[in-house]
Parts: C-alpha cells; sequence; structure tokens
C-alpha cells in the first residue's frame, strides 16, 4: 500500500519539561528559523500550564500546539484532568493520545486511549494516536499483535469521516529515551503493517494510504536525514531533541526540504 505524499509533519514532544523563560526562547528561536522550514507542518507539545502562553507566542505563526494527554471524559467531576474542548479552546490543534509514557506509567488502556481519541475528535482536535511495542514483545514476536491490540479499539469507535481526522505514531517503546533509532526497515515494515490494518479493519483503502504515521524513537538531527528519505514517514514525534531549538529546527528542515 503506497502512502500519498502529504506534507510531513513534526511534532515537538516536551514532555515535563520547560518554563516560562525557556518555553519562549526556545520558541522565538522556531520563530526566527521557521522560514528556513521549507514544507513542513510543525507543532510543539508544551505541558498543559504553558500551553495557552504557547499559543500566544506562536500567534500568526504557523507552528502550532499539540497537547500530551487529555481527559476520556468530556466535562465533570474529574479532579486533576483536562479535557479536550478546554484544549481546543485554548488553541491547540493536535493532542497526544496513548503515548507510551502515559500507558507504561499511568495505565492508559487502549480502551482508554480509544474513548481519548474520541473526545479530541468531538471538540475538533486531531488526536494522534500512539502505538509501540516493548522490546520484550518484539523478541519473542509479538511487535503486529500488540500494535494492533493497541489500535483496533480506537478503530472500533471511529467512522470513516473520523478517520480522515487522525494521525497515527508509531513509538517502539525500546527507541523513546534510549538513543536507539529503529532501522529504516523495521520503521517501513511496522508502518506498511499499520496502514494495512486499517484498511482491512475498516474496509477504508484510501483513508488508509492518506493516513499520516509518524515514527518516534530518539530522532535527532543525523537520523532524521534519512527518516525523511523513507516514503512511508509521514514525519516525526521527537522527544528530547525538540527541546534542543537547533536541533529541532534541523530536524524541521530535514522533513521540510524532502
Ligand atoms: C517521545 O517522547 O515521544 C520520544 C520519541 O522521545 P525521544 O525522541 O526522546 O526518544
Amino acid at each position: 500500500m503506497t502512502q500519498q505524499h502529504l506534507p510531513a509533519l513534526v511534532i515537538g514532544n516536551w514532555k515535563m519539561n520547560g518554563s516560562l523563560t525557556a518555553n519562549t526562547a526556545l520558541l522565538e528561536s522556531l520563530r526566527r528559523d521557521i522560514a528556513s522550514f521549507g514544507h513542513v507542518n510543525v507543532s510543539v507539545c508544551p505541558p498543559f500550564p504553558y500551553l495557552a502562553h504557547s499559543v500566544a507566542l506562536l500567534a500568526k505563526s504557523p507552528i502550532s500546539c499539540t497537547a500530551q494527554n487529555l481527559c476520556h471524559e468530556a466535562v465533570g467531576a474529574y479532579t486533576g484532568e483536562v479535557s479536550a474542548s478546554m484544549l481546543a479552546d485554548v488553541g491547540c490543534r493536535y493532542v497526544l493520545a496513548g503515548h507510551s509514557e502515559r500507558r507504561g506509567l499511568f495505565g492508559d488502556s487502549s480502551e482508554r486511549v480509544a474513548a481519548k481519541a474520541r473526545q479530541a475528535l468531538n471538540a475538533g482536535l486531531t488526536p494522534i494516536v500512539c502505538v509501540g511495542e516493548t522490546l520484550a514483545q518484539r523478541e519473542i514476536g509479538l511487535t503486529e499483535a500488540t500494535l494492533a491490540a493497541q489500535l483496533l479499539p480506537t478503530l472500533a469507535g471511529l467512522s470513516i469521516a473520523d478517520l480522515e481526522k487522525v494521525v497515527l505514531a508509531y513509538e517502539p517503546v525500546w527507541a523513546i529515551g534510549t538513543g536507539h533509532v529503529a532501522t529504516a526497515q523495521q520503521i517501513t515494515s511496522v508502518l506498511r503493517y499499520l496502514r494495512q490494518l486499517v484498511a482491512d479493519t475498516t474496509g477504508a483503502d484510501k483513508v488508509a494510504r492518506a493516513m499520516p504515521v509518524l515514527y518516534g524513537g530518539s530522532v535527532n538531527p543525523t537520523s532524521a536525514v534519512w527518516l525523511a528519505q523513507l516514503p512511508e514517514v509521514s514525519g516525526v514525534l521527537v522527544g528530547g531533541a525538540a527541546l534542543k531549538a537547533e536541533d529541532f529546527s534541523e530536524i524541521c528542515r530535514s522533513f521540510g526540504q524532502r
């Protein structure tokens, strides 16, 4: 299944890092560099308290904001949670659902991730649904089964029209924050599998072909050069390197000029 050509999407996941001062410096640097990026869609994921501030700093810039998480319910007595409509209200465009740190450290089940994706779509946000296997699962041949188990509950709750607004991110857990980038062959094989899974499950071949699928896991300016050349890769979800303005700009340029 060949992917349709779309502008690449580069997302910088800041995780639980940053401050008003550090975020301002980082975003001002990205704003200065943006003219050199080329044809690429760039978004950053500040922690919740900084979202409105970052949206304001990025006003009139093509760089958008992505939230790192959201509540699986729409409104009500969910102390400590943040709803999709609040994220839309402060100007977010995308929201991550099912990042491996949420699944692994905070118990987000695949059903909960599906509910989060639903809430995002209801509020007009684009969910970036993250999936990925652990090293142990890969080593015993369970990569595809793991990814299917993670993604099928989300697919079950979506119409074809919903699917057109979803982004997937393949982030092998063993590649996140470890310095070990998956190989071109591993990435290509998984991304083809994910698009085929979407097509087989929903019957929507054209939508599956067009669906943006990102790679994430220790992406840096060096690996971005070859990742940007992989036709299956629609963009990248960047963690550590997204906190270094020059590195993140370099990654954006690799994808913007491919
Ligand atoms: C991530 O947090 O989604 C991620 C890919 O992190 P890193 O780039 O640091 O591996």
